[in-house]
């Protein structure tokens, strides 16, 4: 099954996102800002990203542009609120697949992660 790495600094977010991928038969793999992402993404290859925008450390979208540095392959979907348009230009500038926006809708996650894991 698919291993899809989690990065949010709420954990409620963290919590519930984990909860929906488990239900489906995910394997969950968790970091709670862009720089532990980057860490745990070397460490467990994970086969798609969710990942927060606004993180403490590391945003999420330097934490893209590192990951998909060493691995342009990297399938990352970008976790976004309402009025963060301009950063989801520019997470897709730097290779963001897709975008969800916060608070989710879950068959709009799933929908997303389907898409991108092909
Ligand atoms: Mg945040």
């Amino acid at each position: 099954m698919a291993k899809i790495m989690v990065v949010d600094d709420a954990k409620f977010m963290r919590v519930r996102l984990s909860k929906l991928l488990t239900g489906h038969g995910f394997d969950v793999v968790e970091a709670e800002n862009g720089e532990e992402a980057v860490y745990v993404y070397k460490a467990e290859h994970p086969d798609a990203v969710l990942m927060d925008i606004t993180m403490p450390q590391k945003t999420g979208i330097e934490a893209l542009a590192e990951i998909r540095g060493f691995d342009p392959q990297a399938k990352v979907i970008m976790l976004t609120a309402l009025g963060q348009e301009s950063m989801v230009v520019q997470a897709v500038q730097a290779g963001a697949r897709d975008y969800v926006v916060k608070p989710f809708d879950p068959d709009r996650v799933m929908l997303a992660l389907k898409k991108v894991l092909g």
